[in-house]
Protein backbone atom coordinates (compact mmCIF):
# COMPACT_ATOMS: atom_id res chain seq x y z
CA UNK A 1 0.00 0.00 0.00
CA UNK A 2 0.79 3.15 -0.89
CA UNK A 3 1.13 6.27 1.63
CA UNK A 4 1.23 10.48 1.47
CA UNK A 5 5.39 10.97 2.51
CA UNK A 6 4.32 13.80 4.60
CA UNK A 7 0.61 12.44 6.31
CA UNK A 8 0.84 8.76 5.71
CA UNK A 9 -2.66 8.46 4.15
CA UNK A 10 -3.20 5.82 1.96
CA UNK A 11 -3.04 7.23 -1.73
CA UNK A 12 -5.20 6.59 -4.59
CA UNK A 13 -4.48 7.21 -8.49
CA UNK A 14 -1.38 7.36 -10.25
CA UNK A 15 0.85 5.00 -9.72
CA UNK A 16 4.26 7.70 -9.07
CA UNK A 17 2.09 9.39 -6.59
CA UNK A 18 3.51 10.77 -3.67
CA UNK A 19 1.44 13.09 -2.03
CA UNK A 20 -2.34 13.60 -1.53
CA UNK A 21 -2.12 17.49 -2.68
CA UNK A 22 -0.02 19.93 -2.98
CA UNK A 23 -0.37 21.51 0.66
CA UNK A 24 1.15 18.24 1.72
CA UNK A 25 4.15 18.16 -1.08
CA UNK A 26 4.96 22.07 -0.16
CA UNK A 27 5.01 20.43 3.59
CA UNK A 28 7.45 17.59 3.16
CA UNK A 29 9.61 19.89 0.76
CA UNK A 30 10.20 22.27 3.40
CA UNK A 31 11.10 20.48 5.87
CA UNK A 32 14.22 18.88 3.72
CA UNK A 33 14.70 22.33 2.99
CA UNK A 34 15.01 23.44 6.31
CA UNK A 35 17.47 20.51 7.44
CA UNK A 36 19.63 21.39 4.48
CA UNK A 37 19.60 24.81 5.59
CA UNK A 38 20.60 23.79 9.11
CA UNK A 39 23.16 21.87 7.96
CA UNK A 40 24.18 24.96 6.29
CA UNK A 41 23.94 27.01 8.58
CA UNK A 42 26.00 25.08 11.40
CA UNK A 43 28.93 24.48 8.67
CA UNK A 44 29.27 28.30 7.63
CA UNK A 45 29.53 28.64 11.47
CA UNK A 46 31.90 26.51 12.43
CA UNK A 47 34.02 27.58 9.14
CA UNK A 48 33.71 31.43 10.41
CA UNK A 49 34.59 30.20 14.09
CA UNK A 50 37.59 28.51 12.82
CA UNK A 51 38.96 31.45 10.59
CA UNK A 52 38.73 33.49 13.70
CA UNK A 53 40.80 31.25 15.74
CA UNK A 54 43.65 31.12 12.65
CA UNK A 55 43.36 35.00 12.88
CA UNK A 56 43.46 35.30 16.31
CA UNK A 57 46.33 32.61 16.47
CA UNK A 58 48.10 33.99 13.72
CA UNK A 59 49.25 37.76 14.35
CA UNK A 60 52.82 37.50 12.63
CA UNK A 61 51.61 35.24 9.63
CA UNK A 62 53.67 33.09 10.32
CA UNK A 63 53.38 30.88 13.40
CA UNK A 64 54.08 27.49 14.55
CA UNK A 65 51.87 26.35 17.57
CA UNK A 66 50.45 22.89 19.69
CA UNK A 67 47.85 21.64 17.50
CA UNK A 68 46.02 21.08 21.41
CA UNK A 69 45.65 24.92 21.25
CA UNK A 70 43.73 25.26 18.10
CA UNK A 71 41.64 22.08 19.40
CA UNK A 72 41.27 24.17 22.95
CA UNK A 73 39.88 27.03 21.32
CA UNK A 74 37.10 24.92 19.14
CA UNK A 75 38.94 24.47 16.00
CA UNK A 76 37.46 21.87 13.36
CA UNK A 77 39.63 20.42 11.18
CA UNK A 78 36.90 18.74 9.42
CA UNK A 79 36.36 21.86 8.40
CA UNK A 80 38.33 23.88 5.09
CA UNK A 81 37.60 25.81 2.23
CA UNK A 82 40.52 24.35 0.13
CA UNK A 83 43.73 22.14 -0.29
CA UNK A 84 46.98 23.02 -0.96
CA UNK A 85 49.51 20.68 -1.97
CA UNK A 86 53.46 21.60 -2.69
CA UNK A 87 55.41 19.89 -4.87
CA UNK A 88 57.33 18.15 -1.83
CA UNK A 89 54.03 16.79 -0.67
CA UNK A 90 53.38 19.17 1.98
CA UNK A 91 49.28 20.09 2.17
CA UNK A 92 47.96 23.28 3.34
CA UNK A 93 44.09 23.16 4.19
CA UNK A 94 42.80 26.66 4.48
CA UNK A 95 39.60 28.41 5.66
CA UNK A 96 39.61 31.57 2.93
CA UNK A 97 43.03 32.96 3.24
CA UNK A 98 43.89 31.80 6.57
CA UNK A 99 45.56 28.41 6.27
CA UNK A 100 47.70 25.97 8.84
CA UNK A 101 49.62 22.59 7.69
CA UNK A 102 50.56 19.68 10.68
CA UNK A 103 53.87 20.00 11.24
CA UNK A 104 53.94 16.73 13.52
CA UNK A 105 51.46 14.94 15.55
CA UNK A 106 51.86 17.96 18.35
CA UNK A 107 52.38 20.82 15.82
CA UNK A 108 51.17 23.48 13.29
CA UNK A 109 52.27 25.85 11.02
CA UNK A 110 49.51 28.70 10.37
CA UNK A 111 50.22 30.71 7.43
CA UNK A 112 48.39 33.43 5.34
CA UNK A 113 47.57 32.64 1.78
CA UNK A 114 49.08 35.78 -0.63
ZN1 LIG B 1 -0.76 13.77 2.65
Amino acid sequence: MRTCLECETKLVGREDKKFCNDSCRNSYNNKINKDSNNLMRNTNNQLRKNYRILCLLNEDGKTKILTSKLLQQGFDFQLFTSIYQTKSGTTYYFVYDQGYMNIDHEYCLLVIRK
